[in-house]
């Protein structure tokens, strides 16, 4: 029986002596991470090869790049994110001061999944140690090359009790979740974000929850279509669709639908080339399990694109469904797949309607020209975080904190909401003696 006791001992004692509070710390901190990541460039991309059958433009734009941008971002700011905040005191509270302190948790626990098996575990980590607590990551077990990785790299340049990589399975994750932490953040499905909650109510822990869904992409009829095919399939189909902000499904203005079609089969072959089958580059599905789950949808609606399939290496196609229905099963989940379902509607209220009687999406994607149009979604879908006009790119930003709401999830971070998400805020009123 697996018992993380004794190491959140050791993290907590080590968060006791103060050392991870110090500015310094931190930035050396961030500095060795930094490097040590440049150091396994190349074993990470070889992992992520091995594991997702990820290119290495791929790999380093999803996975490396996307993490040292953080990194970097987080050292140009972390001075003045650490800076107590003073703010205003009401005039009835006579000859006082107030003052916000960041501080950190203590002992964080950061729970990743197997999908982006790298930035995913290690951008919460970026979080939790720019805000000056300790951490213990458990990465997934569906991407074991990368996550053997990963456990090196932190192994060799940080002490066990600042920062610890624990590898395992299910069992391994509810072991650790029976300790007392401080913080736990958790990426992952749904299912398993309410066994997380569950698990931290017991002991009154916070929690962020980035978890998954279905997300929208409407495609109004006044949309830039040849621009919004590119975009979409390039956000769709990158991991071959195992993302969680990836468009889940198509909803296309009747007027424009067999238009946009055609350009969305363009923009694919301009990506993939005409038999993607060939590409060596393409993603495979992570395990039997999900390509199993996938092929199954293969039937619904009828035919537009792909759906060629080949389990011995787990390749599904980027496949387009026309003529979808909200009943068709492969409307009923996330799909986290390349297989894209296209509904039609004829005015937004009908689609307003059909989004919002399901679980709040975390991202929704609108194409349209029309300001009226994109504030008539906005005001009245709720939804993680989106674009407008792209897919995906929101994600990118260390402006704008990333997360879900609802089902698909609570908190957020990137950026300064990392160093937020993973710092207590200590309000102080100093007044002066009588
Ligand atoms: P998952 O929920 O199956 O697993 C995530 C992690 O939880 C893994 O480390 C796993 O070992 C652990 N786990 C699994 N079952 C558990 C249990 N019963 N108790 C405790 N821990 C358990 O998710 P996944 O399949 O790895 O990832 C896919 C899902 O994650 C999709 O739903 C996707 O949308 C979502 N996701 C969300 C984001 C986001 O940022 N919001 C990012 C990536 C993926």
């Amino acid at each position: 029986m697996e018992n993380y006791e004794n190491l959140v001992k050791q993290q907590r004692a080590f968060f006791r002596t103060g050392k991870t509070k110090d500015i310094k710390f931190r930035v050396d901190s961030l500095n060795t991470l930094q490097n040590a990541i440049n150091k396994h460039e190349k074993e990470l991309l070889a992992a992520l090869r091995t594991d997702l059958n990820k290119s290495e433009a791929e790999g380093y734009s999803t996975e490396i790049k996307i993490v040292l941008e953080e990194i970097k971002f987080s050292l140009e700011n972390l001075d003045a994110w650490m800076k107590p905040k003073e703010v205003d005191t009401p005039t009835f509270i006579t000859g006082a001061s107030s003052v916000i302190y960041p501080e950190p948790y203590g002992v964080a626990l950061v729970i990743a999944p197997w999908n982006y098996p790298f930035q995913l575990a290690i951008a919460p980590l970026i979080g939790a140690m720019v805000a000056g607590n300790c951490a213990v990551l458990k990465p997934s077990e569906f991407t074991p090359t990368t996550s053997k990785v990963l456990a090196k790299l932190v192994k060799e340049n940080f002490p066990e009790n600042y920062i610890a990589v624990v590898e395992g399975e299910v069992e391994t994750s509810t072991a650790l979740l029976k300790e007392k932490f401080d913080y736990i953040f958790f990426t992952g499905s749904t299912p398993v974000g309410k066994v997380v909650m569950e698990a931290a109510a017991k002991h009154l822990t916070p929690v962020t929850l980035e978890l998954g869904g279905k997300s929208p992409c409407i495609v109004h009829s006044d949309a830039e279509l040849k621009s919004a095919a590119k975009r979409i399939a390039r956000g769709k189909f990158l991991n071959a669709g195992q993302t969680c902000v990836a468009p889940d499904y198509i909803l296309v203005q009747r007027q424009v639908k067999d238009q946009f079609l055609s350009e969305l089969k363009d923009a694919i072959h301009v990506l993939y080339g005409e038999d993607i089958s060939q590409n060596p580059d393409f993603p495979r599905i992570v395990n039997e399990k999900q390509f199993n789950r996938l092929t199954s949808f293969l039937n619904d609606g009828t035919l537009y694109l792909g759906s060629k399939t080949e389990s011995s290496r787990l390749f599904i196609e980027p496949t387009i469904l026309d003529q979808i229905t909200w009943a068709d099963p492969v409307m009923r989940d996330e799909i986290f797949g390349p297989i894209l379902p296209v509904i039609v509607y004829d005015e937004l209220p009908e689609i307003i309607e059909e989004i919002t009687k399901r679980p709040k999406p975390l991202a929704l994607y609108i194409f349209s020209e029309s300001t009226e149009v994109q504030d008539q979604i906005l005001g009245s879908v709720s939804f993680g975080g989106g674009c407008i006009n792209e897919t995906l790119a929101h994600l990118t930003s260390p402006f704008l904190p990333f997360g879900g709401v609802g089902e698909s999830g609570m908190g957020s971070y990137h950026g300064q909401g990392s160093f937020d998400t993973f710092s207590h805020r200590k309000s102080i009123l100093k007044r002066k003696a009588e």
